[in-house]
């Protein structure tokens, strides 16, 4: 694997280490392509900022951080800066722009909530037996892939379903079915191998692999010494085995445009 374009950063608070640390890891690692796409900042209802993500007032700090990075290692590494965003109709437009505002590259969907984040939101897998919250899961994903701007979807089995087989199976279709027809691909991402979270869930890997939807791999790191995860990798080659799925590597960055 020599690519990557899920890398978080000190700046979202839950993640550790300098962009820096991450690039020498990475180039240790063998990786040629790598991308940083930190959480998107955001800003709740009640005037305050989510905790969890970059602060607006670091975004282009940030970027501005990673391009300089770019050019030192360029010899080295292709680097690229992006953000890991959710998408909210009512807010996209706007982080679209803000986004190439800071000087964004590209996005990834992590679509971890259903509704804009406020101080009791949950996040989607948390689990859940509601055939409506996995419904208004799968018609956000869409709509998002729709949009034409997210160069993949992240972790898109994040959704921790526990009611129904045949509702997780029909929904999931339509996910995977809208992938394949809007060529946008679908993470087997790292961190749940490494952390052993809901997913990657087979179930949603079995229904990717019947509809030929496109898949990619992101190590989704939150420390430098994972910038890059060869054991990750090697459980992620054997479910592209088991289920059959079309791997594509490396997925293209689809540039960001003016909403
Ligand atoms: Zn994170
Ligand atoms: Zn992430």
């Amino acid at each position: 694997m020599d690519y990557n374009f899920h890398t978080h950063t000190l700046r979202c608070h839950h993640a550790t280490g300098k962009a820096e640390e991450y690039i020498l890891c990475a180039i240790d690692g063998g990786i040629k392509y790598m991308g940083f796409s930190d959480h998107i900042p955001l800003m709740h209802d009640d005037g305050k900022q989510s905790w969890y993500r970059v602060p607006i007032e670091e975004g282009k700090e940030y970027c501005d951080e990673i391009k300089l990075l770019a050019k030192e290692y360029q010899s080295k590494i292709e680097l690229h800066v992006g953000f890991e965003a959710e998408y909210f109709t009512q807010y996209f437009d706007k982080m679209v722009n803000d986004a190439i505002d800071f000087g964004a590259e590209y996005l990834i969907l992590g679509q971890h909530f259903l509704c804009p984040p406020n101080h009791d939101s949950k996040i989607v897998s948390c689990g859940t037996d509601s055939d409506k919250e996995l419904k208004d899961y799968v018609n956000l994903v869409i709509a998002a892939m729709s949009e034409g701007v997210f160069t993949y979807v992240a972790h898109p089995d994040i959704f921790n379903f526990l009611g129904d087989e045949n509702t997780y199976k029909r929904e999931m279709t339509r996910l995977c079915k809208a992938s394949q027809m809007y060529k946008v691909p679908l993470e087997i991402n790292f961190l749940g191998i490494r952390d052993n979270r809901n997913y990657p869930n087979g179930k949603f890997w079995q229904i990717a692999g019947e509809c030929g939807s496109p898949v990619t791999f992101g190590i989704d790191a939150h420390s430098p010494d994972i910038a890059f995860d060869g054991q990750s990798h090697f459980y992620a080659m054997q479910m592209v085995e088991k289920y059959k799925l079309n791997y594509i590597g490396k997925p293209d960055l689809v540039p960001l445009k003016r909403m």
